[in-house]
């Protein structure tokens, strides 16, 4: 947590969710020895595991308080999840890959972390039936600001995105001030694996 600290996350409850949430049960067990390095670490099916300093500031540009409503975009290995089901029970996380989806449904519900609304489809549309979102997190770099996710967030909303190239994506957070307005800032740049879907690189 010094690390993450130093590297300027501050917000102490984002800190005291990730010591609470222990990273390698969420490895494959090739690559469990690794879990406390801070890097992402292939979790099967092509897809990564992202890295603690890339969890932790996502989630602290969430800014999530506990009676917000969250939507997940990219479950991947299931440990954002469990991080952002210690700021909020409100949480819904979908998932793009059959077979990823089914085994980490399986990991967090053998780990007691089954508080989130599981969804396996295309992310990059959200999920009209849960919406509005206080907060909606995306976990893969897309090529714009997919429109679905826009209007799916309440007044007062926050979206964090990676958005750019395929290889590198900058951190985007839009707040939707009003109706019709939208407020975007850009932070550090990143690299995630590509969002598909509708909105994102690839149909499949
Ligand atoms: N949050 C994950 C974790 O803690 O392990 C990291 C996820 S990984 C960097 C990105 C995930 O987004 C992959 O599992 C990928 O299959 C998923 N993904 C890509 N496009 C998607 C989409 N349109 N809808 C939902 N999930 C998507």
């Amino acid at each position: 947590m010094r690390e993450l600290r130093q590297r300027g996350i501050h917000d102490e409850r984002v800190l005291a969710a990730l010591a609470a949430v222990p990273r390698h049960l969420f490895f494959e067990p090739a690559f469990e020895a690794h879990a406390y390095q801070d890097k992402a670490f292939p979790i099967g099916e092509g897809q990564t595991i992202s890295q603690p300093y890339t969890v932790a500031y996502q989630t602290q540009l969430l800014g999530v308080q506990p009676t917000d409503r969250v939507l997940e975009v990219g479950t991947g290995s299931g440990y954002q999840c469990a991080v952002l089901l210690r700021l909020t029970p409100h949480l819904d996380s979908i998932e793009f890959n059959e077979i990823l989806f089914a085994r980490t449904r399986q990991r967090l519900a053998l780990l007691g972390a089954n508080g989130a609304g599981l969804h396996c489809g295309d992310g990059s549309v959200g999920l009209p039936e849960r919406a509005p979102f206080d907060g909606i997190l995306v976990t893969a770099g897309a090529p714009g600001l997919p429109p679905a996710l826009l209007r799916q967030l309440r007044v007062g909303g926050r979206l964090v995105i990676p958005v750019g190239g395929n290889h590198t994506q900058r951190m985007v957070r839009v707040t939707r001030e009003g109706p019709e307005t939208f407020v975007r800032e850009e932070f550090e740049e990143f690299r995630f694996v590509p969002l598909r879907g509708a909105s994102g690189w690839q149909t499949k």
